[in-house]
């Protein structure tokens, strides 16, 4: 079994990439969507969080407004790491026993900020999605309706596409149409295969 590990920054398309895995039939999981199900309404982490930041962090059908949540430890690095102590060890355990039950030659682990939070560790190869900053926050802006100081903001504070791109093992640039994408993703499941192969 191979571990794939996808990372990109915001906006460069990493959610895309991971539908046209999925449309191979290999399995993909996606590190947000582990942390959207476990800090769900009744489950242990919700109440932590709530008891933490008070009930302005809920949304008005009682569920975290994880919009919020993020833009308040955005701008506050303390808030940031007690978020992340109590999130992380989670997200990972979870992702490391899913992988573990897949019977596909080879698995994608969708996580954005997998260097960030050092995650490296849970895959065996690293895919990085690049695209020019000027791109990816236009096509931010067009998908979510935002302001593009909101994304500006967002892209410094993560790593550059440049440090990303010297530790990956994969690189897809994502400059160009759907379809370019489409062929990137499908070269790269081939090389997958033939590499879980060889294990
Ligand atoms: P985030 O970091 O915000 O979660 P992401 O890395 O998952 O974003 P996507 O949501 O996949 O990025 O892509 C951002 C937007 O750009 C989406 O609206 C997507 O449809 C669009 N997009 C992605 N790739 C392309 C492309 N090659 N051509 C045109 N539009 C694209």
């Amino acid at each position: 079994m191979l571990r794939i590990g996808l990372t990109g920054g915001i906006g460069s398309g990493k959610s895309t990439v991971e539908a046209l895995f999925r449309e191979l039939g290999v399995p993909v999981l996606d590190a947000d969507q582990v942390a959207r199900e476990l800090v769900a309404p009744g489950s242990e982490l919700f109440d932590r969080i709530r008891e933490h930041f008070g009930e302005s962090i809920l949304a008005p059908d009682g569920e975290l407004d994880r919009a919020r949540l993020r833009r308040r430890v955005f701008a506050n690095p303390g808030e940031r790491r007690w978020l992340e102590a109590l999130l992380h060890p989670e997200v990972r355990a979870r992702m490391a026993a899913w992988a573990e039950a897949q019977l596909h030659p080879y698995v994608v682990l969708s996580i954005p900020l997998l260097f960030e939070s050092g995650m490296q560790d849970l895959v065996d190869r690293i895919l990085v999605v690049v695209c020019d900053p000027q791109t990816r926050i236009r096509r931010v802006c067009r998908r979510d309706g935002i302001p593009p100081e909101e994304v500006e903001a967002m892209l410094r504070s993560q790593w550059t596409d440049e440090k990303r791109r010297s530790l990956a093992d994969d690189v897809i640039e994502n400059q160009g149409d759907l379809e370019a994408l489409r062929r990137e993703v499908e070269r790269l499941h081939r090389r997958y295969l033939t590499l879980a192969g060889a294990r």
